[in-house]
């Protein structure tokens, strides 16, 4: 444990004309009033406020900075109170203390509402004096640092915090170090697999390229110092966990990295930063795109560094920071390194409030006080705090945290998996928007919601969260088989009523076991998809019709026969079109059980017969469609439909037509013409000349039924430019 005087030479070692007295006075009343109390770890505790000064005194902070880390957790832990503070300490630092006496009890890992109270806590505390806020990152840093004695439920719960809240904080104050420090503790205890693995293959890279890295570093020196301008240079390891989330960001692995390593250039001067730049652009070759003046632009975080990334000596990639030691300071510490003790005295809070990153805060803050509430407020920050994530909300202004790139399809799966799979269309900030519109920081996203939409199985690849990829995947397979055994019922539904015994969900719950299926479902998802016959279920279910073979019953619909041969559906002859004891078809499209022959299939209004594929439910062909015939000795596939269209003109349906027209101008004009005036749509033209004569024409047409179809041939044959026109089926 630090001793009295360690703590004051740390201070006086910047600082010559620290208040020595009144670092002593806080030693010794901190180690009263903890007296015996123990760490975690088993130390006592007044070891950790110390090592929380500790840390602040390499920041260089001002005495009463380290005076309140010190005296950081009296009044929260012991019978300490804030007015004998106040009165031993002065109000300065009592304020400090009160402020962190009120962040002590923060939960950020709660419920939404109090996660946004208590970052709202946060803000109001830190905001009044920002050297509170760093003394609570010290506090978490030194925490973070003998994470190891917690419980392993508490260590997670409080690595998440720290990386969700803490982290980025320090980031957006500026504080790369620290971040980068909490971040890779953070890691190892979220992520320890991914941690380990980042680690072993980190000391690979190095043991591989340290001969490289120490080359190029001593070219650079020389072919600096060689010019005149002195320079440090510095290699640098990427951290473990930016080097993860980079590896997740990509969807990379860590040998595809270009920028492990890079160099760090420290010169005394902002003209030598743009020396340098020359010395290095004129001797190795730029990588462009990738050259950045932030001193010039300055970051928001007041960081500021020229930086470029060239080709080697080695012909490898080489990243370089070039900063002067002013600017690598404010890298380093961010808003603390305006803090640091300069020309003899102490710099005050208010030479700290004038860094922009303190003005961040301010700014944040005053925004705070026009939020109806504090997850509204929350919301705000964390718009800011985190760059590789939108933050959008509903209508009624709950928030969602997305990754970049997130849609609104992502945005409704986020908000609960029924509102995903009802979306047919948005509304972002109060406008409607297509569905993948890219989400931005802010929006306000409303979901247009439809019954009974089953979300398009394209969707899937289109989305960016895990969620709404697998909540995809669930409602399009669900909604197939829903399909298939809508269609399977309707095929057992008529093979009953042919065979004159009922159909029950409780008859079909009672043959399960000689169905070998475990639910009414699955019978009829593998009925309608072609995998189960209709005979065999009729069999299992009355089992005393195995032996019988009769006529038709009487009153059944159509002049059909029926044979109870194992493995077949019940055949029937072909119905009439409007024969209701066949299977409505209602189209194409919304309905995945049922498909149409490809090429020149059937219209409304053709006589249609459906053919089993197992696996793939029924495909639709026209009575007089050739590739029937490859199916004659396939009794059990066959199938009777019947069209069901409930409205008609909804949809088009393809259809094929073979013309021959006299070789003349304008002869496809006509066609053409003849076509749309009937409101016919060309979908193709295929065109093919015998001789010099006639001119073959395959045309595909999207007509309402059949009658268009019809009407639309018989206009064709009244042209005396062309000689024959047939329709063509599959
Ligand atoms: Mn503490």
């Amino acid at each position: 444990m630090m001793r009295q005087y360690e703590l004051v030479d740390r201070v006086k070692r910047y600082n010559p004309n620290a208040d020595e007295g009144l670092l002593d006075r806080a030693y010794v009343y901190a180690m009263k009033a903890h007296g015996t109390q123990k760490r975690a770890s088993g130390d006592p505790f007044f070891a950790h406020p110390l090592e929380v000064a500790a840390i602040l005194t390499d920041m260089r902070l001002d005495d009463a900075t380290i005076v309140a880390a010190v005296l950081h957790d009296t009044v929260e832990d012991t019978a300490a109170t804030i007015d004998e503070i106040n009165s031993l300490f002065g109000t300065e630092i009592g304020q400090l203390v009160d402020g962190l006496t009120k962040l002590k009890k923060l939960d950020f890992v709660s419920k939404k509402a109090t996660q946004g109270e208590n970052f709202r806590k946060l803000l109001l505390a830190v905001a009044a004096d920002v050297r509170v806020l760093l003394v609570k990152l010290a506090d978490r840093l030194h925490n973070m640092r003998t994470l190891d004695h917690m419980r392993a439920d508490k260590r997670v719960r409080i690595a998440e915090e720290t990386v969700e809240i803490y982290a980025p904080l320090a980031g957006r104050m500026g504080m790369q170090e620290l971040r980068e420090e909490l971040e890779e503790l953070a890691f190892r205890h979220i992520k320890p697999d991914a941690y380990t693995l980042i680690i072993t293959k980190l000391a690979g890279f190095k043991a591989a390229n340290d001969a490289v890295i120490a080359s190029i570093e001593r070219e650079l020196a020389q072919s600096l110092s060689e010019r005149g301008i002195k320079a440090s240079v510095k290699g640098r390891a990427k951290r473990p966990y930016s080097i993860w989330r980079k590896m997740e960001r990509k969807s990379i692995s860590f040998e595809q990295l270009s920028d492990i390593f890079g160099f760090r250039v420290i010169v005394p001067s902002i003209e030598d930063c743009y020396r340098v730049l020359g010395i290095i652009h004129t001797t190795w070759p730029m990588v462009p795109g990738r050259y950045k003046d932030y001193i010039s632009t300055p970051k928001q975080n007041d960081y500021r560094s020229l930086h470029t990334t060239v080709v080697g000596p080695g012909h490898e990639r080489v990243e370089l920071q070039i900063r002067t030691e002013g600017m690598d300071r404010v890298a380093e510490y961010g808003v603390a390194a305006h803090a640091i003790y300069k020309d003899g005295r102490t710099a005050s809070a208010k030479e700290m409030s004038d860094s922009s990153a303190y003005q961040w805060l301010r700014r944040t803050v005053d925004t705070l006080a026009e939020s109806a509430s504090p997850e509204e407020f929350l919301e705000h920050t964390k718009l800011e705090l985190f760059h590789d994530q939108v933050f959008c909300f509903s209508p009624k202004g709950l928030l969602i945290a997305l990754p970049r790139g997130a849609t609104p399809i992502d945005f409704g799966y986020a908000v609960h998996t029924d509102v995903g799979n009802s979306a047919v269309g948005c509304k972002i900030n109060g406008r409607n928007a297509p569905l993948l519109t890219e989400l931005q920081n802010g929006d306000e996203v409303e979901i247009v919601r439809s019954k009974g939409q089953v979300p398009p199985a394209a969707w899937e690849s289109l989305v960016v969260t895990g969620k709404a990829r697998a909540a995809i995947r669930r409602a399009t397979r669900a909604a197939v088989r829903r399909q298939y055994a809508g269609l399977g019922r309707q095929i057992l539904e008529r093979s009953f009523e042919r065979v004159g015994r009922p159909l029950s969900d409780d008859k079909l719950k009672a043959a399960l076991g000689r169905l070998a299926r475990s639910t009414v479902e699955d019978v009829l998802a593998s009925v309608g998809r072609g995998e189960m016959f209709s005979g065999d279920v009729v069999r299992a279910v009355y089992p005393d019709l195995e032996t019988e073979k009769r006529p038709p019953v009487e009153g059944a619909k159509g002049p059909g026969w029926f044979d109870l041969k194992q493995g077949e559906n019940l055949k029937f002859k072909l119905p009439n079109a409007d024969d209701p004891s066949a299977i409505p078809i209602s189209g194409l499209g919304s309905d995945l059980a049922v498909r149409f022959a490809p090429d020149g299939g059937a219209v409304p209004g053709d006589r249609i017969v459906g053919i089993m594929s197992p696996g793939e439910g029924v495909t639709i062909y026209p009575i007089q469609s050739p590739a029937l015939a490859a199916f004659d000795n396939e009794p059990e596939r066959w199938l009777d439909v019947r069209w069901d269209l409930e409205d008609k003109r909804m949809r088009r349906f393809p259809a094929r037509i073979m013309l021959q027209s006299i070789n003349e101008p304008g002869t496809l004009a006509q066609i053409t013409q003849v076509i749309a005036e009937h409101d016919g749509n060309i979908d193709a033209v295929k065109m093919d000349r015998p001789n010099s004569d006639f001119t073959d024409m395959t045309v595909d047409l999207a007509v309402w039924d059949l009658k268009h179809l019809n009407a639309i041939i018989s206009e064709l044959r009244q042209k005396p430019v062309i000689s024959a026109v047939d329709r063509i089926v599959a």
